[in-house]
């Protein structure tokens, strides 16, 4: 083992590896060991793994690789920890080291196909807001076409979303930020419209980010890709200057942003990370506005990034209580399997993983069958109404019962 913190083959961070006493308290919190057994599927085999190889003994051959790369990165693990590992650092970093490697020439490096595809992706569209529209235009025609694999877990993109308008000034001084994003712009609109009339609704004047301030690299991160992250992050930073709060209402989004100083490395990243805040998490502190109350009961499925990551779950309950009996899903926390693109890179670990969250959907709506499911996050929606599930955001979710004000449409 390296030792003082030294990097070694995977340029990780030695302290932070040694932090592992192999207690095994987190396998019952991680997914793919639950659905698959294996201790390599486990944090702890993942860890042992990455000290083998941090260490030069073992190679990081093609079975080190799968480990990394089955991880879903929900980081239930993270928050069970007695030892406070953090997991997620640790296997960012082996993914990004495995990335480096890519056209080495290594039986690491993934097929031309799938190096394209990610160029494509990653690159062209990610970065550039206008491209991805257009991009999911010609996605909407292949759906229709029926030439999309379902196995890809893709949502069924609706004419309707891809036209809609979010009615928000874009920069300025604002006296609150919603950042807008990437893929969740282009595909999920409405919930940005139902966020806005929200905020409005409290009183809150909100805009969007200026040019730039669209994708935060949580998916380039999640893919092992810190360079490109490090990018748009700079960007996105930018695009939202002075001291006005920066709402998020995508969980991943959210948690990547608020890690920006650990990632950029600078003050004023950091500075910018102490102003991002969940959606919820805002509207609690701000105070919920004048809301009709339904009785329509919701489960709440909280996204691993706002639970183990933000810590940051209980808001969604606080803004939603005033309007809807809550119900809770008994599985603790455990992931559905969306992680990023892994139900696409990965469909079936992502799919046996969604199979037991649904299986606890299924408990807790006590024999409904077409429980209205909650949750914060576009990635953990795509895929379980994927899977047939109705499920909602909070935002949304409080703009359908508004009181009307007029307040929401000044
Ligand atoms: S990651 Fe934490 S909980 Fe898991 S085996 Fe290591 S010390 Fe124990
Ligand atoms: S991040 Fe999630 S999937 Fe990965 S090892 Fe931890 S609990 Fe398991």
């Amino acid at each position: 083992m390296n030792g003082g913190g030294v990097p070694g083959v995977l340029g990780l961070d030695a302290e932070e590896l040694v932090s592992c006493v192999g207690c095994g308290l987190c396998l019952p919190h991680c997914p793919t060991y639950r659905v698959t057994g294996r201790e390599a599927a486990s944090p702890r085999g993942r860890i042992a793994a990455m000290r083998a190889v941090e260490d030069g003994d073992a190679p990081a051959d093609d079975a080190f690789a799968r480990m990394m790369l089955e991880c879903v990165q929900c980081r239930g693990c993270e928050a069970a920890c007695p030892s406070s590992v953090p997991f997620g650092h640790l296997v960012e970093g082996a993914r990004a080291a495995l990335q480096l490697r890519d056209g080495s020439g290594t039986t690491l490096a993934p097929p031309w196909w799938r190096r394209a595809l990610d160029a494509v992706g990653y690159r062209l569209l990610l970065p550039r807001h206008r491209l991805l529209v257009a991009a999911s235009w010609v996605l909407l025609v292949a759906q229709r076409l029926r030439l999309v694999p379902r196995r890809l877990g893709l949502p069924r993109l609706r004419v309707g979303t891809l036209r809609a308008r979010l009615d928000l000034p874009t920069g300025g001084r604002p006296d609150a930020w919603l950042f807008t994003g990437c893929v969740m712009d282009a595909w999920s609109r409405d919930t940005h419209a139902a966020a806005s009339r929200v905020m409005r609704a409290t009183g809150a004047r909100p805009a969007r980010p200026g040019p730039g301030g669209d994708c935060c690299g949580a998916l380039h991160l999640h893919a092992g890709r810190p360079d490109e992250a490090r990018r748009l992050a700079r960007r996105v930073v930018a695009a939202m200057p002075g001291d006005a709060p920066v709402v998020v209402d995508s969980a991943g989004c959210g948690a990547a942003m608020l890690d920006y100083g650990r990632l950029l490395g600078t003050a004023e990243a950091a500075a910018f990370a102490r102003r991002v805040v969940d959606f919820s998490t805002w509207l609690a502190a701000r105070g919920v506005p004048r809301v009709r109350r339904t009785g329509q009961r919701l489960l709440v499925s909280d996204p691993c990034q706002l639970r183990h990551v933000q810590r940051a779950a209980e808001a969604v309950r606080t803004v939603l209580a005033p309007a809807y009996e809550l119900a809770e899903i008994d599985d603790d926390g455990l992931c559905c399997g969306a992680g990023g693109a892994y139900a696409a890179v990965q469909p079936e670990l992502a799919g046996a993983v969604r199979d037991r969250k649904l299986a606890a959907i299924a408990r807790a709506a006590g024999g409904d069958p077409d429980p209205l499911v909650v949750s914060a996050n576009p990635g953990c929606t795509f895929h379980l109404a994927a899977a047939g599930v109705t499920v909602r955001h909070p935002a949304e979710l409080l703009a359908a019962v508004l009181e009307e004000t007029g307040a929401d449409r000044a």
